[in-house]
């Protein structure tokens, strides 16, 4: 699994640590942190406090803690994250995820206990500063969208998606309209939580396939739209990051029919500070916090996906909503028509923050900018790798956005070395795997996102390992096939990562797994 023979070659070699469960690690009676003493006062309140605990819910045994020493703990952790590879390893140009390198002044700022310190059930008037840093994000995130006003509670894209689709259903419930509106349209390109959102939402989806050219097809929409049409969804630029150009055509056609228009801006990273979804005709938006606006991701939160809507959408917005008299910030929940909460208290404050702090030191200027880098970037990627990667001709036409979809159609057909093979030999080398077979309208795909943090030096080295990797699946097909094995882990079974017989989701689990022989 560790064989590296090339290692002295090589440019990259992942650390590698047999490193035990933190559970079997130390021994009964070995700590690493010591509570202060409760002193008597204090036990005097908490001793009877214990007894409201109705005694069926205090636990009875052991909770099995490991118990280690303050550096074995440290040393197992730190082992664990020289086997992870993050944006602050390296290049990490995964499509429609925004891995942009994210300041450490927003950690900072995010972790000054006058802003880690506070609890949700704090009055009001004690935390003033908090509720203005959500007011003051809250309008930036209007401004920067073109939309009337912004929840921040939503806690991610798809939280957001789910808000969207409440916030459309209740619009339509006030003017009776619901009933009959039954059908949410869907791009074939679509990011899949839009769906998902949509199903859950409890519509129906309508989706519609792409042009020859990789964007909305007009007739197909127009025949889609009907009085059932409650709203569309749509990304842009779409998932192959090109720009919707008929936006304007595409608004007038589902407002004609009396329904809305839902932006999924969790990627809005081509287009900050150049256009805004409320200018193309949108009524809804969301966008992700931990993707354009800079908290780290990936480990699965958390997040935050704000939604922005129009003025006529306004009184539908989540409770609370913030809000500033000119003297004091306040919670509103005096709201009739708002649907209610979709996340406890207020969101994830600590996201907010960071994404406060990014807005704060980027300043409107820097945010263009950082589009209008992200965009060069994605575009000269394009045509360096499009000859050793081509789509097929009517896609390749247009500059791309923030990111550009390449296809190893190709190669497969050539070497018989798939796109699979490509992102792992990539790992081999240190950069993390684009994202690929997505969008699913293009073959063998490979989704690559640079952002603006790619330096010069890191595209062209990315682009030098593209083509070398082609030479490769040209003069030995079979040493990528095999790829990674640079990393602290080889080449991983898919299938039985995902088989209900072998899916092993905890420790516990393997050890039982491991019993039976089923591993
Ligand atoms: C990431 C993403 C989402 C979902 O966001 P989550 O925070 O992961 O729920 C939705 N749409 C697009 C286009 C995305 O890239």
């Amino acid at each position: 699994m560790v064989s590296n023979m090339n290692a002295k070659e090589s440019k990259f070699r992942q650390a590698y640590w047999s490193e035990p469960v933190v559970f079997e690690l130390g021994e009964e009676g070995r700590t690493g942190f010591k509570l202060p003493q409760i002193d008597d006062e204090v036990r005097k309140v908490i001793g009877p406090a214990v007894n409201f605990i109705p005694s069926t819910m205090r636990r009875q045994t052991s909770i099995n803690l490991p118990q280690t020493s303050e550096v074995q703990v440290t040393r197992h952790f730190v082992r664990l994250s020289q086997m992870n590879y993050g944006v602050d390893s390296g290049f990490y140009p995964l499509g429609s995820c925004t891995m942009k390198y994210n300041p450490k002044i927003n950690d900072l700022v995010a972790s000054l206990g006058k802003l880690s310190e506070i609890h949700p059930y704090q009055d009001v008037s004690t935390v003033q500063g908090a509720l203005e840093i959500m007011y003051r994000l809250q309008n930036w995130l209007a401004e920067i969208t073109g939309m009337h006003q912004v929840t921040l509670q939503p806690a991610a894209g798809a939280n957001g998606e789910f808000t969207g689709i409440q916030i459309i259903r209740a619009y339509h419930r006030l003017k009776g309209e619901l009933e009959k509106r039954t059908e949410i349209i869907v791009p074939d390109s679509a990011h899949g939580s839009n769906p998902a959102s949509a199903a859950m939402g409890g519509f129906n989806v309508i989706t519609i396939p792409s042009n020859g050219k990789g964007c909305i097809n007009m007739d197909a929409l127009k025949e889609a739209t009907s009085e059932k049409t409650a709203g569309l969804m749509l990304t842009n630029p779409n998932t192959l990051g090109l720009f919707e150009e008929d936006v304007g055509e595409i608004a007038e056609t589902i407002h004609n029919a009396g329904g809305l228009l839902y932006y999924d801006g969790a990627n809005l990273n081509a287009i900050l500070g150049h256009v805004r979804p409320g200018d193309m005709g949108f009524d809804l938006v969301h966008t992700n916090m931990h993707k354009t606006f800079s908290t780290p991701h990936g480990g699965g939160g958390p997040g935050a996906g704000p939604v922005g809507v129009s003025e006529q959408l306004e009184e539908f917005l989540p409770v609370p909503t913030v809000e500033f008299d000119g003297e004091h910030y306040y919670l509103d929940y005096d709201r009739p028509q708002s649907i209610g909460k979709v996340k406890g208290f207020y969101g994830n404050f600590a996201v907010l923050v960071r994404a406060f702090t990014y807005i704060l030191t980027m300043g409107a200027e820097g945010l263009s900018t950082a589009a209008s880098i992200s965009v060069l970037n994605s575009n000269y990627i394009a045509s360096k790798l499009s000859k050793y990667y081509p789509l097929k001709p009517s896609l390749q036409q247009k500059p791309r956005k923030h990111e550009v979809v390449l296809s190893g159609e190709k190669l497969k057909q050539e070497t018989g070395v798939t796109t699979l093979d490509v992102a792992k030999a990539l790992l081999d080398n240190g950069i993390h795997a684009p994202t690929i077979y997505f969008p699913p309208i293009v073959e063998e795909a490979l989704m690559i996102e640079p952002t603006e943090s790619a330096t010069k030096e890191d595209l062209d080295n990315f682009i030098q390992t593209m083509e070398e990797i082609v030479e490769k699946a040209h003069d030995s097909p079979q040493t990528l096939r095999e790829a990674p094995t640079n990393t602290s882990r080889g080449r991983l079974d898919e299938r039985k990562a995902s088989h209900p017989k072998t899916l092993t989701l905890s420790w516990r689990m393997m050890l039982k797994k491991k019993e039976q022989n089923l591993i």
